[in-house]
């Protein structure tokens, strides 16, 4: 009989932790839980993250700089609504 994976996992359905029914291919892992393989999945969705933080500052740097030329603009009186 093969071996099974050693991880340990939350079954949503039942709200119990349950080992992992996947047979085992390697160090007593299988393939989704295999410490190499929960790294390197780990480093993807932190690339994915650091980009979406990147793209969300910049979004808000242009929002604050869009806030801030509004109210210049009203400072000096014109209208930011003219300007487009
Ligand atoms: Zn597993």
């Amino acid at each position: 009989m093969a071996e099974r994976c050693k991880e340990t996992v939350w079954d949503g359905s039942t709200w119990r932790h349950r080992k992992c029914l996947h047979d085992a291919t390697r160090d007593g892992y299988c393939g989704q839980h295999h410490p190499d393989a929960v790294k390197r999945r780990r480093g993807k969705a932190e690339a994915r993250y650091q980009k979406e933080s990147a793209v969300r500052a910049a979004k808000q740097k242009r929002e604050d700089f869009d806030r801030r030329a509004g109210a210049r603009c009203r400072e000096l009186g014109i209208q930011p609504e003219d300007i487009r």
